[in-house]
């Protein structure tokens, strides 16, 4: 296993730390701009929004797709932020770099397919653009570690880690396990890869979001991707997950401060 992992995220966007926030699924170009405009005056610079939403069962709603990355283009020229979406396939990917998203990432389900992580990396040899990788929704860290390898073997050099939990039987407080100490398994193999950690789809609910926060805090992790939308009661996905921009100014603010 490689483990020369430069350079780091965090460096190569010049933000410390890496506070990535926005809704779960861009929904119209109204609810992503009213809510980027609130996450940028609280300090977040890099918008997040997923425009093509992998479903566990099909009938919900899937994401607006390319008409949605024309409102990140939007998003982009207005705040001067930069845009982070999910892919799922190689045809994601090659819409998303011709869009001009900033940051890509790979997605829990994504992850656990190595023919599809393998095509994502064959279409993004050659880009020089951040690749952050969530962990499989499955506790298999050489997975994890695979889909790492297969992006730095197509040359992507800024790439990061995303811990968003797993699923684990039984698990009834939370909707992912955080499995801290598996994690650092993952983070000893791969030292210079920063991660970053998603507490909401841990959490799985507003009032969780914060401890979940102040755990990769402690844990001296590099930031974290969290859902954020103007009015969470009316979201498409994960309402129940998404936090208002004012709630996450608290959250942030000791990582601000670091
Ligand atoms: C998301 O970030 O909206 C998402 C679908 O996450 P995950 O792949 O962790 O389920
Ligand atoms: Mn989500």
């Amino acid at each position: 296993m490689t483990t020369n992992f430069l350079p780091v995220l965090e460096k190569s966007l010049n933000t410390e730390p890496v506070i990535i926030a926005g809704p779960c699924s861009a929904e119209s170009l109204d609810q992503v701009l009213i809510t980027a405009r609130q996450l940028k005056a609280i300090g977040v610079k890099i918008f997040r929004a997923g425009v093509w939403k992998p479903r566990t069962r099909p009938g919900g709603f899937e994401g607006h797709g390319n008409k949605a990355l024309e409102w990140m283009k939007i998003v982009r020229q207005e705040t001067g932020m930069l845009t982070a979406t999910e892919i799922g396939c190689a045809a994601h990917a090659e819409a998303a770099v011709k869009a001009g998203i900033d940051i890509i990432w790979i997605g829990a389900r994504t992850t656990a397919s190595p023919f599809a992580v393998q095509e994502i990396a064959n279409s993004l040899c050659g880009y020089d653009i951040p690749v952050l990788i969530k962990n499989p929704a499955c506790v298999d860290i050489d997975l994890w570690i695979g889909a790492v390898e297969r992006l730095y073997n197509r040359g992507l050099r800024r790439l990061a880690a995303i811990h968003r939990g797993f699923k684990i039987p039984e698990l009834n407080h939370l909707r992912n396990a955080p499995l801290w100490d598996k994690v650092q398994i993952f983070r000893k193999t791969v030292p210079n890869l920063p991660i970053l950690c998603d507490p909401s789809h841990i959490g799985g609910s507003r009032s969780k979001i914060s401890a979940i926060s102040d755990e990769a805090f402690e844990r001296c992790y590099d930031g974290l991707i969290i859902e954020s939308h103007y009015n969470p009661d009316t979201a498409l996905t994960d309402s129940f997950q998404q936090i208002c921009p004012d709630q996450l100014a608290h959250i942030m603010k000791k990582w601000t401060q670091r």
